[in-house]
């Protein structure tokens, strides 16, 4: 194994460097990848970069705190992070089942990171090395921050600052607030004295804070009251702002819990700065024998070049992690990027993706919030793009088109989503044209997530209205470039705010329109989103009222069977949702049908268009138990791939959609609407 170039993960590693003892011990849940998209590794190279003595313990054994013991008691603190996911949700699925694979891991071997990981490690750590500062960040630490609903639990449970016991919590892009809390003490401060850094929370006995400050509901009061929790999530949320929001402040029993401001999202040199670090942008050589970490697979040859986001998505934890305001590296700083990846020995020069949170935003949604912060009750895009609105592409269009100049570069992707009403809110064509012309690889995915206003508005979604522009547009332009694109739309089930019988007119929607999804999204309630308060109270946070939730495990089945009323594996699940939503006029035989009725003794042989179905969770060319002969199962197959998805308006076939990868949080918490309501202030 040769570990060279990567940061210490043994004694012998140290030993090398010719360290007889170092300054940060950095845990993490995930293998360790020294790539700029995992969290831990990016903290420990701008450690390194600022001269501290960093290694890295990646998924120990949290059982025994002689396994964090390895490299001894490091000089300054731990830092520790579950990883770039939720440990819960990296482990289970929107259905609580436990997944069988884990991509963070060598050889996707599940079950080598604890459930709740930042508790379990801080446990280990104190155990191992008593009094040594424990500081706690990444995702799990951060959308846990404040007391939250917890979706496995199926209870109100403390900030994990408490559940842990560190001594501080790092949230969002934790980069200024490590380097801050790693050189105080270096110059010999205590932790318990590090009570003013933003991006951090602290626990204290006094109610006090270094910043203006906002008292939210206490833990035992959004624990017993939904709408105290609906007030605390408002709050968390209206002032998740580094140049206006103040610091929260939240009694947990007889301590107070200090959540200070966030910290200023880094500018473009200071992004430019990280990315040039000496990462190695691979997995750990000790994992080769393991069958590598897949994660680096989706990242190897994409590029990330923005931060935030103003999209504002109810359903998506990014918000409230990394925050609404954007920031963007330099195009020189992207371009190295790229022209270092053509020296790769695996490239075949495809750039995967050129993205972030949301591809095409490279800048603030307007001038005025670099004074003034983000409007605290309006998103800027959703229901309408805000008139204040700066949808400028050129930008975003002039960094892809140096991208593509690169000698060996043969196609650049763009792979994250688009947000197609801020593609609209431009008003001019050229970043649709360039984006279909060059950037598309066969399908563009798109999120309109459903079709129902009501249901919109309560995720944080622009209209449907603005949605079949898009599609009209998009259309459009590629008959005019003369190509035959699609478009791949995410769709949620079971929002809060959607009833089954919602659930039926967007099936009847997709039905219209010729859209088959092979799979499709759950909401899944994740730690810290406004959708997750939703679903917990019952409640809009910023109107306060009130808003339907499915809840039970059949309701969820039976809205997401509709939206796959092809399925001959559904139509049972179908049958009962419709009448359930009292839509028996929706069985039958004919084009306005759902789905035909039960054969009497048995499975029906056709469904109401009269198209043979396909499965969603098939995979294409695989075989049927008891199916078909080969050559029969390949022509079916073709007649099934060419009616799965469809271009809008054209009809004609598409590949199927592939699966979505936000179960877990998006990589990305967001909002909606008007944010008007009762507490504001
Ligand atoms: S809502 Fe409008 S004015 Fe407010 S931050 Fe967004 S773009 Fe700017």
């Amino acid at each position: 194994m040769n570990g060279g170039g990567f940061l210490p993960v043994s004694r012998a590693d140290m030993a090398a460097r010719g360290w007889e003892d170092y300054d940060i011990l950095l845990i993490t849940g995930d293998a360790y990848v020294d790539h700029p998209s995992f969290g831990t590794p990016v903290i420990g190279r701008l450690l390194e970069s600022e001269g501290y003595r960093v290694a890295i313990l990646a998924q120990p054994d949290w059982h025994d705190a002689a396994a964090i013991r390895a490299m001894g008691r490091p000089g300054l603190c731990c830092m520790l992070s579950a990883g770039n996911l939720d440990s819960m949700v990296a482990h289970y699925t929107a259905a609580k089942r436990r997944r069988s694979e884990d991509f963070y891991s060598p050889g996707k071997k599940a079950g080598l990171r604890p459930d709740r990981a930042v508790i379990a490690y801080t446990g280990r750590v104190r155990e191992a090395f008593p009094g040594l500062p424990v500081i706690v960040g990444g995702l799990e630490a951060s959308l846990r921050r404040f007391a939250h609903y917890d979706y496995w639990d199926d209870k109100v449970r403390r900030s994990v600052l408490v559940d842990s016991g560190a001594d501080l919590l790092t949230y969002g892009m934790g980069e200024r607030a490590s380097l801050e809390i790693a050189r105080r003490l270096r110059a010999g401060e205590k932790v318990g004295e590090l009570t003013d850094i933003r991006g951090t929370a602290c626990l204290r006995k006094e109610r006090a804070c270094a910043f203006e400050f906002l008292e939210i509901p206490s833990f035992e009061e959004v624990r017993e009251d939904k709408r105290a929790y609906a007030e605390a999530c408002r709050e968390e949320n209206r002032e998740h702002d580094a140049i206006r929001g103040r610091a929260l402040l939240q009694k947990h029993d007889e301590r107070w819990l200090v959540v200070n401001p966030p910290a200023a999202p880094l500018e473009t040199a200071e992004l430019d700065a990280l990315a040039a670090l000496p990462f190695t942008r691979e997995p750990h050589p000790m994992y080769d024998a393991l069958g590598g970490v897949p994660a680096i697979e989706e990242v190897r040859f994409s590029i990330i070049h923005n931060r935030g986001c103003f999209g504002g998505c109810n359903f998506c934890s990014l918000a409230f992690h990394q925050g609404r305001y954007v920031t963007s590296r330099s195009h020189e700083s992207v371009v190295a990027e790229a022209e270092a990846m053509t020296r790769h020995p695996l490239f075949k020069g495809y750039i995967h993706d050129v993205g972030g949170p949301t591809a095409n935003f490279r800048h603030p949604s307007c001038l005025k919030q670099k004074k003034l912060g983000l409007c605290p009750d309006r998103s800027c895009l959703a229901p309408k793009a805000c008139p204040n609105l700066d949808a400028d592409h050129s930008d975003y269009i002039a960094l892809l088109r140096k991208l593509r100049a690169i000698p060996g570069v043969k196609k650049v992707f763009v792979r994250s989503g688009i947000r197609f009403d801020y593609v609209l809110a431009e008003k001019k064509d050229d970043f649709l044209r360039e984006l279909t012309k060059y950037h598309v690889s066969g399908q563009l995915k798109v999120a309109p997530e459903h079709c129902i206003d009501a249901v919109l508005d309560k995720m944080g979604k622009p209209r449907a209205e603005v949605f079949e522009a898009f599609c009209e547009k998009y259309e459009a332009m590629n008959g005019a470039l003369g190509k035959q694109q699609y478009l791949v739309p995410y769709l949620m089930s079971s929002h809060p705010g959607s009833t089954l019988g919602d659930a039926v007119k967007l099936a009847l929607y997709l039905k219209k329109r010729g859209v088959r999804p092979r799979q499709v999204q759950d909401f899944y309630p994740t730690p810290g989103t406004v959708s997750t308060c939703m679903y917990y109270t019952g409640l809009d946070p910023f109107t306060m009222e009130k808003v339907y939730v499915p809840r039970s495990y059949r309701e969820k089945e039976l809205q997401r069977a509709l939206l796959q009323w092809f399925d001959p594996a559904k139509k049972a699940l179908v049958l009962e949702a419709l009448k359930k939503a009292h839509r028996e006029d929706l069985i039958g035989y004919g084009p306005d049908r759902l789905v035909s009725p039960e054969r009497p003794g048995g499975e029906a042989r056709h469904f109401g268009d009269g198209k043979s179905g396909i499965s969603g969770e098939k995979k294409q060319g695989s075989p049927r138990p008891g199916g078909r002969p080969a050559g029969q199962r390949k022509k079916l197959e073709e007649t099934e791939k060419k009616d799965a998805v469809r271009h809008y308006g054209d009809g004609k076939s598409g590949p199927p959609r592939q699966k979505r990868h936000t179960e877990a949080p998006p990589p990305a918490a967001r909002r909606t609407g008007p944010r008007k309501g009762p507490g504001k202030k």
